[in-house]
């Protein structure tokens, strides 16, 4: 009667053996053995369709594991885990789009992706445009070729929202995929393929793992979209390590709790942040004032550590830079989602293209970790306080 229990306990059974150890072991493997002729050509008859070993880049019994988990946290038919998020969206690109083809992304996508586009699907023939980070222009933006519809919500760095079920059924009409980024939800915040998407991609890399110490990336997908994902996959040799599945799973085990932690300190910090009069805005969805507060009270079931800061315009991003430089609990780094507090300067004039991004102060992305909440006020208040130094 596993069904009737709720998403986190299942969560917590999801890729564990039946019996014995609590976990599953890390099987680092290449070859399989077979035990005889018969059983190898059976298995690599049915090893296309089936998750079945044969050799360690089809998986492992780690790899399973972890697969079982991310199926689980995202309400999909299978998963796959990738070396990076990166791979993972590329794999996404290719398995899905061939010559001729066109594609529609998001404004609000993660800056490499854009970077993926102009120099990868364009030498593969595929076209593509960028739609507004609110959706707003997209159904008017789909041509006879559109196949794919890429979708980021909360998308990077401003977190704006799409109505995804609304962008779901203009894709049905069109004949089109919808594959939705979900790192910023990561399985617990938000669940794209509930609300219709066929494909969701996570940078395992941020929550999932949880602990700056793994890069991974994962694609869950509805049993539609599986058999085109699973042949790319292994077509461009797409495969995870035992100990970076092992690690990843080990993250997953406290993400709920790690998540709402990271939640709790956010808020506060954002409370206090709003009421600086150095600061216009914090950009986080949970916040009334966000553009996409009410979607993300439709759509998601809480928020996580990520807060954009945008300075009132009296200051310019040499502010902005003497503000980080100010901070001693944030470290200057790519990535988010581990138990520690990073932060980076964002350039919006460059991450956006078909949004206009003006009159705006600078902005600095801060990942808001699980120290204590206190300590990061002081720490902010500090970062204030070197930003209005004169040179
Ligand atoms: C970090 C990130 C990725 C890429 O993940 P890597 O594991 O660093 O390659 C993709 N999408 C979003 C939204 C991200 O924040």
């Amino acid at each position: 009667m596993s069904h009737t229990y709720s998403p986190r306990t299942r969560l917590l059974r999801a890729g564990r053996p039946h019996g014995g150890w609590v976990n599953t072991p890390v099987t680092r493997a290449s070859s399989y053995i077979f035990k005889d002729i018969a059983h190898w050509r059976e298995t690599r008859a049915r090893r296309d369709t089936e998750r079945l070993l044969s050799y360690g880049a089809r998986g492992t019994d780690s790899t399973y594991a972890l697969e079982d988990a991310l199926t689980e946290l995202e309400g999909g038919y299978r998963a796959k885990a990738f070396p990076t998020g990166q791979a993972a969206i590329a794999t996404i690109f290719m398995a899905y789009l061939k010559s001729g083809d066109h594609a529609l992304i998001t404004d609000a996508v993660y800056a490499p992706v854009r970077r993926f586009c102009s120099r990868q699907l364009t030498k593969m023939g595929v076209g593509y445009d960028y739609y507004r980070a609110d959706g707003a222009d997209l159904a008017a933006r789909i041509t006879p070729q559109t196949r794919l519809i890429y979708v980021e919500s909360p998308g990077s760095l401003a977190y704006e929202m799409v109505d995804l079920p609304a962008i779901v059924k203009i894709a049905q009409e069109h004949n089109c995929l919808v594959a939705v980024d979900n790192t910023w939800g990561s399985g617990v915040l938000y669940h794209p393929l509930q609300l219709g998407a066929d494909i969701s991609v996570m940078a395992g890399t941020k929550y999932l793992g949880g602990h700056a110490d793994v890069m991974i990336g994962a694609v869950v997908t509805t049993q539609k979209a599986w058999q085109l994902l699973e042949e790319a996959t292994v077509d461009f040799g797409q495969t995870v390590g035992a100990d970076d599945a092992w690690l990843t799973l080990r993250g997953i085990r406290s993400l709920m709790v790690r998540m709402a932690a990271h939640e709790r300190n956010a808020m506060e910090v954002a409370k206090w942040l709003v009421e600086q009069d150095e600061i216009a805005r914090v950009h986080c969805p949970a916040l009334p004032d966000h553009p996409s507060h009410m979607l993300w009270k439709r759509d998601c079931s809480g928020t996580n550590g990520l807060l954009t800061l945008e300075f009132t315009k009296e200051f310019d991003s040499h502010n902005a830079e003497r503000f980080i430089e100010g901070l001693g609990l944030f470290g200057i780094g790519a990535s988010w989602g581990g138990f520690e507090s990073l932060v980076l300067p964002v350039d919006m004039g460059s991450a956006r293209s078909v949004t206009d991004w003006v009159d705006h102060g600078p902005m600095v992305r801060l990942h808001i970790g699980l120290e204590s909440p206190q300590d990061l006020i002081s720490d902010l208040a500090a970062g204030l306080k070197a930003l209005k130094v004169k040179d």
